[in-house]
């Protein structure tokens, strides 16, 4: 795949990509995420490395995640893990001008790069924090929905306190080489957990 029209056209046919995705998908060049030498493999899905041993998740991935989170207008997300700001800007469409996205990340260098990405695509309404993701981001909270984009052993207890009742948590969990991704939904003060399906995460590093 050579543009983001084909890798959109992938995504559609994949079932994965709903019209409302898929139109977001379209107005964010996942070219402009990912280092100079690797542009030319953008419209593939695949997951490509964005230094610090970290990498952009494939667009198959970010596209599945999102349907699951299942993400309205005017929403405030949380995300864990926002590397490159792809995952950030395309819930940032989403979300609208009404919502608001906040994401973490550990790695100073990688806080300044998805920033800086994001900035660029024309997103306005996503704030980016330096921090350990694990506990959360407890001034803003309940998030209605949550996503964390890196692999955890557990379910940070953080995060599951700061879910909004009827709130979604989306979140791979498992070892280092493989993880089940959850969805879980706190109905009535209870969380229900859905497994979905296998991914391939980079380690969530943290406290939690
Ligand atoms: N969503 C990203 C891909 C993330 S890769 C994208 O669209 O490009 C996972 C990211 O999680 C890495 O950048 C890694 O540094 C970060 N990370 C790992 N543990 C973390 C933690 N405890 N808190 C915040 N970020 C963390």
């Amino acid at each position: 795949m050579n543009s983001n029209q084909e890798l959109v056209n992938y995504l559609l046919g994949t079932g994965y990509a709903s019209e409302k995705i898929a139109k977001a998908v379209m107005k964010i060049d996942r070219a402009d995420f990912v280092p100079e030498q690797l542009k030319q493999n953008a419209y593939i899905d695949s997951p490509l490395p964005i230094g610090h041993g970290q990498t952009i998740s494939a667009p198959g991935v970010v596209t599945f995640m999102t349907r699951l989170l299942d993400v309205q207008e005017g929403m405030t997300v949380l995300e864990v893990g926002a590397g490159s700001g792809y995952q950030a800007a395309v819930l940032a469409e989403l979300v609208g001008e009404k919502g608001k996205v906040i994401t973490i990340e550990r790695v100073a260098e990688l806080v300044e790069r998805a920033k800086a990405n994001c900035m660029r695509a024309g997103y306005k309404n996503i704030e980016f924090i330096h921090s350990d993701g694990t506990k959360g981001h407890p001034a803003k909270a309940p998030y209605e929905r949550i996503i964390v984009t890196a692999a955890a052993r557990s379910v940070p207890k953080a995060l599951e306190e700061q879910l909004a009742e009827g709130g979604k948590l989306v979140i791979p969990v498992g070892s280092s080489y493989r993880q089940d991704l959850l969805l879980i939904q706190k109905l009535k003060g209870e969380l229900q957990v859905e497994k979905t399906m296998p991914v391939v995460f980079v380690p969530l590093i943290g406290e939690e």
